[in-house]
């Protein structure tokens, strides 16, 4: 082996992606009937990547953030996630991990609607023992982060959908996760909406460094991604990058 290999496996060996996905099948039974959501997926994205999963509805998009998010356990395969592998986790390792590592966006916001838009950003911090005053703080800080610090006090039925989008979005950021799932986040938004909500979260994911998963089905939205992963019958069909062309998987 030259110098030049010896480097390049170097390189390799330290290229670790924060997600790494192999081999992974779910199946859901329902009564007789048996659906591979994911029929033997791998996929793997970097640190700092905003990666988009696309792909028909019913094409296992939804099942495949729900699992590397360890909503839910897999039939057979590996997830590792910050070279950890969660599908060997016990639950309250899960939830450790969940509210450590990973944010979650999902398409219909998910606010509680009692709630203003602060109370709302701050509830995951209750669930990590942090005290009143400093989940206010940081709350608020989200909200700034998306701007909407003029509607700290709003409760969702008093915001937009944009305006809803938004705190679920300064939600998922609040506890500073390494990676943000994000289920069709414009997928109950307008097209002008949605693509401020898109510039939005890639102006986040440059300048806090975040991993960004994103599921849509529509080739709009998956045109912000530095990367795009094709799905069709719970497997990977092709992988695309920005101003690049398409690599079969
Ligand atoms: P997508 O998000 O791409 O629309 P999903 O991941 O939601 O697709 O679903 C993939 C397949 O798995 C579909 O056929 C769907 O009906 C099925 N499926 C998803 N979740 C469940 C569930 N909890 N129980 C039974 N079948 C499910
Ligand atoms: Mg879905």
């Amino acid at each position: 082996m030259d110098e030049q290999q010896a480097a390049a496996m170097i390189a390799k060996a330290q290229h670790r992606p924060i997600i790494d996905v192999q081999n992974v099948k779910k199946i859901y039974r329902v009564g007789e009937v048996k659906i591979r959501a994911l029929d033997g997926i791998s996929l793997t994205i970097d640190k700092g990547e905003f990666a988009c999963i696309i792909g028909r509805s019913g094409s296992g998009k939804s099942t495949l953030l729900n699992m590397m998010a360890g909503l839910e356990a897999i039939n057979s395969g590996q997830i590792i996630i910050s070279g950890k592998h969660i599908e060997r986790m016990t639950e309250a390792e899960l939830i450790e991990f969940r509210q450590q590592q990973i944010g979650f966006v999902f398409q219909s916001f998910n606010l509680l609607p009692h709630y203003t838009a602060q109370e709302n950003v701050a509830l995951p911090l209750m669930f990590r023992g942090i005290g009143r005053a400093e989940r206010s703080r940081r709350a608020r800080e989200a909200l700034r982060l998306v701007g909407l610090s003029t509607h700290r006090h709003h409760t969702p039925m008093q915001m937009s959908g944009g305006q809803q989008q938004r705190v679920g979005i300064a939600r998922a950021l609040v506890g500073n996760p390494a990676i943000v799932f994000a289920d069709e986040p414009t997928g109950n938004l307008d097209s002008k909406t949605s693509n401020e909500i898109m510039e939005l979260l890639l102006e986040i994911a440059q300048q806090r460094r975040t991993t960004f998963v994103m599921v849509t089905h529509d080739p709009n939205m998956a045109a912000y991604a530095d990367k795009t992963i094709n799905v069709l019958d719970g497997k990977a069909t092709g992988i695309s990058y920005k101003n690049a062309e398409t690599t079969e998987v």
